[in-house]
């Protein structure tokens, strides 16, 4: 029998990104760099780095960007939220970006300073949405902005077409590219692609792919964010509590049956959310047919 879908997906030329958060300790650190050591000769488009809830981490998303500027060939995407800051502080955070070299910002509104699922209120001062934002960044820079898509929609949208018509207003502010919420249905996607563009939207809308390094965490993100978490992948996990290793096979089995699918119906740019942690990507990109860049990997890190 021949493998007609990893020979198709070997030979198309494939874009990826790749997501970081920025560590908390030097352990994470560690992490952090190791992976995405690994990942960077592959050469992505961009990795991005989170920005963490209430703004929390703004000091090391500004340190994670700003190293991989000086010490990398790679461009970063910083994300940015509006939460908890008056205008003039975000204000501040996008020009500290641009003076570090950043070119390209992920731009959001953000979650409630409660934590997902509380109501979320603007600061009094702040950008009330990220719409706002998008304007804001533009102004004060020529950045790439890209912003967040929602296949199954946003748990505060009354519907998919208002996420629809929110998306649009981001569009028309700035933003040239979208990446969405993961998902682990594929046909959750192209519905929604078919949506979009039926709609007049145009920019690329990357699917946004996590392997699930841990299903009960994943599942309980997926839960807060409006992802669905179908019965087959939680069959796939169950009874593996204690045994790493064949999670591992598995995990790996269920993010190379994802992104072969995807890249079969036409897909040909991805956005992976790494956790920090490179090696199921890296299979997943390797299935991609991406293969280590050696000019890259000698610019990495002098
Ligand atoms: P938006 O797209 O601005 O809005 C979400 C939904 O609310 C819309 O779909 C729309 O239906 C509704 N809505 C909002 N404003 C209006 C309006 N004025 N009128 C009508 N409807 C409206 N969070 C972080 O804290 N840090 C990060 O770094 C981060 N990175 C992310 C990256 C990606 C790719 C994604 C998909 C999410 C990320 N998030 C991050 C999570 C995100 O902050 C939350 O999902 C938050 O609840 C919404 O922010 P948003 O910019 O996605 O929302």
């Amino acid at each position: 029998m021949t493998d007609h879908r990893l020979s198709r997906g070997a030979h198309t030329p494939i874009g990826v990104s790749f997501e970081f958060f920025p560590p908390k300790t030097e352990e994470m650190e560690i992490q952090l760099w190791e992976a995405f050591n690994r990942l960077a000769p592959l050469n992505p488009n961009f990795v991005s780095v989170t920005y963490g809830a209430g703004g929390s981490t703004r000091e090391r998303t500004h340190a994670t960007v700003a190293r991989i500027v000086r010490e990398t060939t790679i461009r970063p995407a910083a994300h940015l939220t509006c939460v908890a800051a008056t205008r003039a502080e975000i204000d501040e955070v996008v020009r500290g970006y641009w003076a570090a070299g950043v070119r390209h910002i992920v731009a959001l509104r953000g979650d409630a300073v409660g934590g997902v699922g509380a109501a979320y209120e603007a600061h009094p001062g702040g950008y009330a949405t990220s719409t706002d934002l998008v304007r804001a960044i533009k102004r004060i820079a020529d950045f790439e902005v890209s912003v967040s898509a929602y296949p199954e929609g946003h748990p505060e949208s009354a519907s998919i077409d208002q996420d629809i018509e929110h998306l649009k207003a981001k569009i028309d502010a700035g933003a040239t590219r979208a990446i969405t919420q993961f998902f682990f249905e594929n046909d959750l996607y192209f519905r929604y692609l078919d949506r979009v563009r039926a709609k007049g939207v145009e920019i690329p809308i990357l699917p946004g792919v996590v392997p699930v390094q841990n299903f009960k965490q994943t599942a309980n993100f997926a839960r807060k964010t409006g992802a669905s978490v179908p019965q087959w992948l939680a069959d796939r996990f169950e009874g593996l509590d204690n045994d790493p290793a064949t999670r591992r096979l598995i995990a790996a089995a269920v993010v190379a049956e994802q992104v072969v699918d995807l890249v079969d119906r036409g897909v040909t740019d991805f956005h992976f959310y790494t956790m920090n942690r490179a090696d199921l990507v890296y299979a997943a990109c390797h299935l991609l047919g991406l293969r280590p860049a050696p000019a890259t990997q000698e610019k990495m890190f002098a």
